[in-house]
């Protein structure tokens, strides 16, 4: 079992990896964090991302989305 840098709940990696890959369909997940703290992180990571793309013309405009994450 690994321990989490951010709030120390032990937890499993495997089965926080395969969580997490599900969630982000790739695996760049570190090991480091249970899934309660990697996840939420990751939710506004890909959030702010969405409202990046969107300033960018990348993917379709949504105003509340890139109000709310950027
Ligand atoms: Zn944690």
């Amino acid at each position: 079992m690994a321990k989490c840098l951010n709030c120390g709940t032990r937890f499993d990696v495997s089965t926080v990896r395969d969580e997490y890959e599900e969630y982000v369909g790739d695996g760049d997940y570190d090991g480091e964090l249970c899934a309660e703290c990697a996840i939420p992180d990751l939710e506004s990571n890909l959030n702010l991302g969405h409202a990046i793309m969107m300033m960018n013309g990348d993917e379709d405009y949504d105003e509340d989305h890139v109000e709310k994450w950027l």
